[in-house]
């Protein structure tokens, strides 16, 4: 039997701020803000991984009160949210997530975030699959001021 899990996440462009996304940093004028590194793609794969096991959300699990996350490489949560799954023998079958930000241009960083998703969760990069768009200069993401992300993880019981 098979599980889909659905993840969202979105944070704050802000200056003084590294851009990490999919655990790669990313050239830019403007980073995003968070307790953690702000990982906006990862956060919303773990919510994903999380809601397809019915494990809760990323809140629960690793709190933005907990000083131990401070600025924290959100790899690290994806990671233990991998174990969080074996441990209750479940196996992913694919993750799929959108990026939703209007600058910068992502796309020559995606095979890296690919590979970064890949190796923190034990999978081939065949199963992870990492898109982007630019919301058409619309709202606040349009304007640059976010960015966020959209993930969909599927998940079976290991046999
Ligand atoms: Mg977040």
């Amino acid at each position: 039997m098979t599980r889909t899990g659905i993840g969202y996440d979105i944070h704050r462009m802000a200056p003084g701020r590294k851009l990490i996304l999919g655990g790669v940093e990313i050239p830019y004028e403007l980073g995003l803000l968070g307790h953690s590194d702000a990982d906006v793609l990862l956060h919303a794969i773990c919510d994903a991984m999380l809601g397809a096991a019915a494990l809760g959300d990323i809140g629960q699990h690793f709190p933005d009160t907990d000083p131990r996350y401070a600025g924290i490489s959100s790899l690290l949560l994806l990671e233990e949210t991998g174990r969080l799954l074996a441990a209750r023998q479940f196996k992913l079958v694919n993750v799929d997530a959108s990026l939703i930000l209007q600058r910068p241009k992502i796309a020559n960083f995606v095979p890296a975030m690919r590979a970064k998703i890949a190796e923190a969760l034990q999978l081939d990069v065949g199963q992870v699959s990492v898109k982007a768009t630019t919301n058409e200069e619309l709202d606040a993401m349009g304007r640059g001021e976010g960015c966020a992300a959209f993930a969909v993880a599927t998940i079976e019981l290991a046999s």
